[in-house]
C-alpha cells in the first residue's frame, strides 16, 4: 500500500495503484474515508499506527463495493470507531436497491455488496463530522458524499471526480480507466454535484481513483465543460430519435 502525506492532516492510501482511502487528522484520533476493497483493513490499519493515532471514525463516500470492501473487516478490528455513511447510501449496505419514487428512475450502476456492519451515524448535508463538512453530491450514487475539510478548503471528492486517466466528472468515460464512468448511477446529477464541488473554491482535490490535484479549479472547471457537452450531445440525440 502506497502512502502519500499531503499535509499533516491528510494521507492518500492507495491499493494497486487505482483505489484510494484517506486518513484524515483529528484531535482524537484519525477519520477513515472509505475502505478500499477487501483485504486491506490490516494494512489501513498499520498504516494509521505507524503514525501513532488510532483510527477513530469510519466515514464512507458512497457504497460501491471498492469503497466499503474492506468495511466489515474494519469494524470487527475497530468495534469502537463509529461508522458513517449518508443515510441514502446505507440501504444499500443493507440490501435494499430500490430507488425513491422522487430519485431519477434509472438503473443503479457498479457493486453495491451487503455488508454487516450497520452504520452509527447517518449523514446529511451539511452536517459536520471533525473537521469535516458533508456536501451531499449525488450523481455517481444516489447518496454519495463529498467532504470539506474546514481547516484547509481540501476536498475528500470520493467519486464525484476522478483523476486516473485524466480529470473528469463522475459518469465521462475516460478509456484509460472507465471504472468510475461505467458505475455512475446519473450523469446530470452527477454534473450538479460537480459545480457544487468546485463553488466551494477547494485547495486541493481528492479522489477515489488518482492523484491528488493541487489548485484544482482549472481542471475542474475543464472537466465540466467536457461533460456538458457530452450530456448536450446526448440531449439532442435523444430528441433527434423522438
Ligand atoms: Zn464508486
Amino acid at each position: 500500500m502506497k502512502v502519500r502525506a499531503y499535509s499533516n492532516n491528510l494521507f492518500q492510501l492507495t491499493r494497486l495503484g487505482f483505489v484510494n482511502c484517506y486518513l484524515v487528522r483529528e484531535e482524537d484520533g484519525f477519520t477513515l474515508i472509505d475502505t478500499g476493497m477487501s483485504g486491506q483493513a490490516q494494512s489501513i490499519i498499520q498504516v494509521a499506527q505507524g503514525v501513532g493515532r488510532p483510527i477513530v471514525r469510519v466515514v464512507l463516500t458512497h457504497a460501491h463495493i471498492d469503497h466499503v470492501g474492506s468495511l466489515d473487516a474494519l469494524h470487527e478490528a475497530l468495534p469502537d470507531a463509529q461508522v458513517a455513511i449518508s443515510e441514502r447510501d446505507a440501504r444499500f449496505l443493507s440490501g435494499d436497491k430500490s430507488l425513491d419514487p422522487s430519485e431519477p428512475q434509472v438503473p443503479l450502476r457498479g457493486g453495491y455488496p451487503v455488508c454487516k456492519t450497520r452504520p452509527t451515524v447517518l449523514l446529511h448535508e451539511g452536517d459536520r463530522i471533525g473537521s469535516l463538512e458533508v456536501i451531499a453530491t449525488p450523481g455517481h450514487t444516489p447518496g454519495h458524499l463529498a467532504f470539506l475539510d474546514t481547516r484547509d478548503s481540501a476536498i475528500i471528492a470520493g467519486d464525484a471526480f476522478q483523476t486516473l486517466g485524466g480529470v473528469a466528472v463522475s459518469g465521462t468515460f475516460k478509456p484509460l480507466f472507465p471504472l468510475p464512468a461505467l458505475a455512475t448511477w446519473h450523469k446530470g446529477l452527477a454534473l450538479e454535484s460537480a459545480r457544487k464541488l468546485l463553488a466551494l473554491q477547494p485547495s486541493l482535490l481528492t479522489v477515489g481513483h488518482g492523484r491528488m490535484l493541487e489548485h484544482p479549479q482549472t481542471a475542474m472547471e475543464r472537466a465540466i465543460r467536457v461533460m456538458e457537452q457530452s450530456l448536450a450531445k446526448e440531449q439532442g440525440k435523444q430528441t433527434h430519435v423522438a
